[in-house]
């Protein structure tokens, strides 16, 4: 998972980049990176936070001032693919047959393949082990090949749709064509998000963006237009110092709607709760997730299984689920935990008690509140029981009696091969172990999951696009094969390299 923003406009746009990526930190933090176009590309990129990156600790004299142009790309990266070291941050670029520079979101499952095409086909030597460093290749390949003299968005749409064909599984790519304009296309499912923008400042001109998260939009004063629909191509060309639009698609077609297998855990964890997808707020949804899971516990509480006191969540991402589950049972919601917000991510310590101490330095219980109670500690999903295995030991540390554990997302069966960071089905507790089970393990004297069918009923229902749950059932919208699994499964092994992150779940 990762965050992308990409901005054309008449004035200097890297001050709004930086803003605008500050707000999507939370979609990856192990590198980010701005290229601009000024003539020539003047791109910066590292290891860390943004303002790490670019700040330097001081804005005066701060890297962002050598970035200029009136359009510029900007990235943070969560690594799945490839290790998290500045070889892969993003932006990329090269020089053939355009100057291109490229920024993505998603994974491809074909990476291994397309490696040995290019390098055959193209003598191309794929340098990083970012996958994003292919759709460029491929993209720089296909367009190699058209008469690039009067470059026009028909010849745009040929070249896209041939790297939309050769390239398989899940992104949202942006593309800056120089002194051409700026291009933004997704995978043909629409699996990974993206949201257009655009600005008319006071003195007439008019900017357009393209974000990962509306919640950019809200800080840099743009206007939300639409979400790109699966396989949309939007190019925004620059002519005579004026802006144009085109798509590919008509705003009156429907039918592709139903190709898109959106990511529903947006929905769930990733999205930040400000954010609106496809016209709908996030923390809404939440809150309904959060009712959903109402329906078994109201008949655990009548069989007397368990006897909630209060309802906590496990901060933050999980508040909207706990304070919409408070309110279907009429429970009341309580703040169990004190958060440390200047604690980043921490490497796993080696030994469990270290582990526990990293959590606890995170994320305190209030004695006060958790003591001599029974409580519904609800979490967004339950991956690797690694977090939730602490969070419980330190609750019942505080002096809690009985914890039900409660997970928003239904029990996560099968890897996610498309960039969300739950690649390998071993790691995953709920592909082989059932819900007392996984109890025992974790600590819990219950836990439940949501379940899955009431989950894709009331999002088919409510949401207004069709999303992907490959993560719960195994239905997966493109093709998949057990090679693929190995080799999504082997590069993630990868990417972690020496480093031990954190297991987050
Ligand atoms: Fe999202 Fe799960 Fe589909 Fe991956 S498999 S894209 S995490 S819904």
């Amino acid at each position: 998972m990762c965050g992308i923003l990409g901005i054309i406009g008449s004035q200097n746009v890297t001050h709004d980049l930086y803003n605008g990526l500050m707000a999507i930190q939370h979609r990856g933090q192990d590198s980010a990176g701005i290229v601009t176009f000024d003539e020539t590309f003047k791109l910066k990129k590292g290891i860390g936070l943004v303002k790490d990156v670019f700040l330097e600790n001081n804005f005066e004299n701060s890297s962002l001032n050598k970035l200029t142009g009136n359009m510029g790309l900007a990235h943070v990266r969560y690594s799945t693919i490839g290790t998290p070291d500045e070889l892969n941050a993003q932006p990329f670029t090269v020089s053939y047959p355009f100057g291109l520079a490229m920024v993505h979101n998603g994974n491809l499952t074909n990476f291994v393949n397309l490696k040995d095409i290019l390098y055959k086909e193209n003598h191309r030597l794929v340098s990083s082990s970012c996958d994003l460093e292919l759709i460029l290749y491929v993209f720089a390949s296909e367009l190699e090949k058209i008469d690039l003299n009067n470059l026009n968005f028909e010849q745009l749409v040929e070249v896209v749709t041939k790297t939309q064909k050769r390239i398989s599984g899940a992104y949202s790519t942006l593309t800056m064509i120089a002194n051409n304009g700026l291009l933004a296309f997704t995978d043909p499912h629409g699996i990974r998000p993206m949201v257009m923008g655009e600005k008319i400042d006071d003195n007439g001109s008019i900017s357009y963006a393209f974000a990962s998260e509306s919640t950019c939009f809200d800080y840099l004063g743009y206007k939300l237009i639409k979400d790109l629909a699966p396989g949309e191509i939007i190019y925004i060309e620059r002519k005579e110092d004026k802006l144009f639009i085109h798509s590919n698609i008509n705003k009156n077609d429907k039918n592709n709607k139903k190709e898109q297998y959106f990511c529903i855990f947006e929905y769930i964890y990733f999205a930040r709760e400000d954010s609106i997808i496809h016209g709908l707020n996030v923390a809404k949804v939440r809150e309904s997730i959060g009712k959903l899971l109402a329906t078994r516990l109201k008949s655990e509480i009548a069989n007397k299984n368990i006897s909630p006191d209060i309802i906590i969540e496990v901060p933050s991402s999980a508040f909207y689920f706990a304070w919409g589950l408070s309110k279907a049972l009429s429970i009341e919601y309580a703040k169990g935990f004190a958060k440390n917000n200047f604690i980043g991510r921490s490497f796993i310590k080696p030994t469990p008690a270290g582990r526990k101490n990293t959590i606890k330095q995170k994320l305190n219980p209030i004695k006060e509140i958790v003591r001599d109670k029974n409580i519904l500690v609800v979490d967004d999903s339950l991956v690797r029981g690694n977090t939730s295995k602490h969070i419980i030991s330190i609750l019942k540390e505080a002096g809690a009696k009985e914890i039900y554990f409660v997970s928003a997302a239904p029990p996560i069966k099968h890897p996610c091969v498309y960039g969300i960071d739950m690649s390998t089905k071993t790691e995953l507790l709920a592909a082989t172990l059932d819900e007392n089970q996984i109890a025992k393990l974790i600590g819990a004297d219950k836990v439940y999951f949501q379940s899955i069918d009431q989950l894709i009923n009331m999002c088919e229902m409510r949401l207004k696009v069709n999303c992907c749950y490959a993560c719960f059932n195994g239905k997966y919208p493109t093709h998949v094969d057990d090679r693929i699994f190995a080799d999504v499964s082997n590069e993630r092994h990868l990417s972690q390299g020496n480093y031990e992150y954190e297991c987050r779940k």
